[in-house]
């Protein structure tokens, strides 16, 4: 096959960020996704109200200026432990798709992540938003004593499992699930329950990360595992199982935040998100589920309708740029085989 044509994706998982980050690296997302998640953690202001939402999708429609296909912003807030009914109510109101809740600590500004999914006020939050059909999107990392990194997911699963039997009308999305007990635990569970999946962990292993020198434009949470993990997220994203999806958490940090003392963490793939599942899915010969993968099941999912515009991609050999505006993307200076027609 020398070309193909995809329905423009469904990206279940961006970090758009604010000011110049959000003008100079949103066109790289909005050539090939006509719909995104947006993630709700920015900073200085976090997005946790529907006066918030309504602010930053102005900002993101302003830095869409002059865009010419199909984009649109699909809303979220941060569920704290002080988000209550009331707020997620009138986030709705303001457009709002999902919440998100990120456990305490566990990733890029989850300083104020949840402390305990099952306080009462929460669970009234939680009930409150299948009350009214707003999904629950979860960061499913726990950290604890004597829990290493690569084992904060696997710690996370009996909140999963325990979330989903309480909410079982709560659409739940396990968002960029990284190991093969997750993939699955998100097979098992009720139809309610479904994953995003990144391009990156489809690609890495920890050894990518600190196996040959440590490489921090790979370091990324969560932190990407063995390989019999990675086998396991190429399985379920080329299985055309509707429970899984793209979310690319492309998520965008300055060279020097990552290059430092203390790297963020998070990896910036858009340019690379749709090159590199065509690689993936060619080598499987599993062309046929591309489009389920990257358009369809999140579009279900979300009772959002399909994209009516395509993209192309033709197979042709070009290397990724080492740097763009200040930030490094994923695979910089690597061939890739596949590239998209602009
Ligand atoms: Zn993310």
């Amino acid at each position: 096959m020398k070309e193909i044509k995809l329905r423009m994706f469904f990206d279940a998982h961006c970090h758009l960020r604010t000011e110049r980050i959000l003008s100079n690296m949103i066109p790289f997302i909005a050539v090939y996704a006509s719909k995104v998640i947006v993630m709700p953690n920015t900073r200085p202001r976090a997005i946790l109200t529907g006066d918030d939402v309504i602010w930053y999708r102005n900002e993101i429609q302003k830095a869409l200026r002059g865009n010419k296909m199909p984009f649109e912003p699909l809303m979220t807030i941060e569920i704290r432990d002080n988000t209550t009914p009331q707020t997620v109510e009138e986030a709705k109101k303001a457009g709002v798709v999902a919440g998100k809740a990120y456990p305490l600590g566990v990733t890029t500004n989850s300083d104020e992540g949840l402390r305990d999914f099952f306080s009462g006020e929460i669970t009234d939050t939680f009930q409150a938003m299948e009350d009214i059909g707003m999904l629950l999107l979860i960061h499913g990392e726990l950290d604890g004593e004597k829990i290493l990194v690569t084992e904060r997911e696997k710690n996370f699963i009996p909140v999963l499992v325990k979330l989903s039997e309480r909410f079982p009308k709560l659409k739940i999305v396990f968002e960029h699930v990284s190991t093969k007990f997750g993939v699955y635990m998100v097979e098992q569970l009720g139809e309610n329950v479904a994953a995003t999946i990144t391009v990156h962990h489809l690609c890495l292993t920890l050894n990518d990360v600190i196996g040959y020198g440590i490489k921090p434009h790979n370091a990324c949470m969560p932190i990407p595992k063995t390989f019999e993990d990675r086998d396991a997220l190429i399985e379920a994203a080329t299985s055309g199982n509707p429970k899984f999806f793209l979310g690319s958490d492309s998520a965008p940090h300055f060279r020097n935040k990552k290059e430092c003392f203390v790297g963020a963490c998070g990896i910036f793939s858009a340019p690379v998100v749709p090159a590199l599942l065509a690689e993936i899915f060619e080598k499987e010969g599993r062309f046929n589920r591309l489009e389920a993968f990257t358009s369809a099941n999140a579009a279900k999912f979300y009772g959002q309708p399909l994209s009516e515009e395509k993209i192309t991609l033709v197979k042709k050999d070009w290397v990724v740029i080492e740097e763009i505006d200040g930030i490094v993307p994923f695979m910089a200076r690597q061939k890739l085989y596949w590239e998209q027609v602009l």
